[in-house]
């Protein structure tokens, strides 16, 4: 029998495993179990195992912290990375979110989509490969991971714990037709004493919730004299209002939201509000930190006048957001969240953005990364997945590159492919998410070919 009919004979067998996953609610708890992420998640890890068993793999659990199923014999193994955790299910749904039901030939359910639905497949997929006794080379290793949605720790722990690398391998847990670039991203916190002099004061400023979000909105409160109130409007920019308060005045600056990974989308409120004190009659160490900000950065979303513009031919160019403002009379800091392109490193911007920093007066004090990703589009994995792809939809096949980060950062020699097609509505981590049967078993489908092809 043909792999693609023993894949289809796997769709009920599939479909109840996927329902049964969906009905353990694997979201993060500290719920004191012992348990690296709580009860649920590792009661889905055990379950996922147990399958495994019973399909007739080979199976393993690294200290809850990470399983895998594997198949086949070789020196080499190639990797599906899926997660098993899933975001808390929120408001807005019309059903269980933990139910796994079916209705109008779609699985509802938290995971269906995110990642349990591609995850399951790729068992099935496993299975259908392992009946059709085609001959293969390397070991397949579906590798189950606990904690991609809030740090991928489990990855972490999988390497550092002596987890075999793959030559190569794919997570379904990103989109069609696959993601071979995935920019770098660096989140920047810095900060600076202000000791304030004049008598225009800043005694307040605040802005922004979080790095990788473009803010709407941002206000300062300044001391000053009476009578300053027409000066100040004098010299304001657009979307910038000055409101008197009790011993000075506010300044409030209007945004448009956006998200992180694209700056240029949105108007960075905090940015504007800057180049309104900019031009404000300010003194001493407020001045030069507000002319520091307003000249370095200011609205722009790419780096320019910080001197780390990168951009290279497959991902455009770094883009950079100024997320977060927080100050008082006496220190002032911020949160930026910059990506930069695929092909570069962070010795290409980040030594720069520091010394800049510093020459502003200000502190790094906190700084997280994840370094870019790129595997070239004439590799083995990346020709292999598009040809399974372009040969299974008849849909253009063409490697793509983003500015997010998928779990294929946390796994060497890994890319992102599938499982959302081109066209698809984005249902994860939103109300009612669900995935189409069909699309599963299309999913399962490409899967099995993608692992005969890497593995043979
Ligand atoms: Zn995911």
């Amino acid at each position: 029998m043909e792999l693609k009919d023993l894949v289809e004979r796997q769709r009920e067998a599939l479909l109840k495993t996927l329902r049964e996953s969906i009905c353990i609610p694997s979201v993060r708890e500290e719920d004191g179990s012992g348990y690296p992420y709580g009860a649920n998640i590792q009661k889905c890890l055990e379950f996922m195992l147990d399958t495994g068993k019973r399909l007739g793999f080979t199976v393993r659990n690294l200290d809850n912290q990470a399983g895998w199923c594997e198949y086949g014999t070789g020196a080499e193994m190639v990797a599906v990375l899926g997660h098993l955790d899933v975001v808390p299910a929120g408001e807005g749904w019309s059903g269980d979110p933990f139910s796994g039901d079916i209705r109008d030939g779609k699985v509802f359910g938290r995971g269906s989509m995110d990642d349990k639905g591609p995850t399951v497949a790729a068992f099935y997929a496993l299975k259908a490969l392992k009946e059709s006794g085609l001959p293969l080379r390397r070991r397949i290793r579906i590798l189950m991971g606990t904690n991609e949605e809030t740090g991928s720790a489990d990855m972490k722990y999988y390497l550092a714990h002596g987890g075999e690398k793959p030559v190569m391998g794919f997570t379904p847990d990103g989109e069609y037709p696959v993601i071979n670039g995935e920019k770098g991203i660096v989140n920047v916190t810095f900060s600076r004493h202000l000791h304030q002099l004049g008598t225009m004061r800043l005694k307040k400023i605040s802005g922004g919730s979080a790095p990788n979000v473009v803010p709407a909105s941002a206000a300062a409160e300044l001391e000053c004299p009476d009578g300053m109130l027409g000066k100040i409007r004098a010299v304001l920019p657009e979307k910038t209002v000055c409101v008197p308060i009790s011993g000075g005045v506010r300044i409030e600056a209007q945004g448009v939201g956006a998200h992180g990974g694209t700056p240029e989308q949105g108007e960075n409120a905090i940015g504007r509000l800057l180049l309104a004190l900019n031009a404000l009659p300010l003194e001493g160490e407020l001045k030069e930190a507000v002319r520091f900000l307003a000249e370095k950065i200011g609205m722009e979303t790419g780096g320019e006048s910080l001197g780390i513009a990168l951009q290279d031919e497959v991902s455009g160019r770094l883009t950079f957001n100024l997320g977060t403002v927080e100050g008082n009379e006496t220190s002032l800091s911020c949160c930026v969240n910059y990506r930069y392109p695929v092909t570069k490193t962070l010795d290409d911007c980040g030594p720069k953005f520091q010394a800049e920093l510093e020459e502003g007066g200000f502190q790094v004090v906190k700084q997280t990364h994840k370094a870019s990703l790129y595997i070239s589009p004439e590799s083995e994995l990346v020709t292999k997945l598009l040809r399974v792809y372009g040969e299974e939809t008849s849909l253009p096949a063409f490697p793509k590159s983003i500015g997010g980060g998928t779990y294929a950062k946390a796994m060497p020699n890994v890319v992102a492919f599938g499982p959302v097609f081109p066209g698809d509505e984005v249902r994860e981590h939103k109300p009612n998410e669900f995935i189409e049967v069909d699309r599963l078993m299309q999913n399962a489908q490409i899967i099995a070919r993608a692992m005969y092809e890497l593995a043979k």
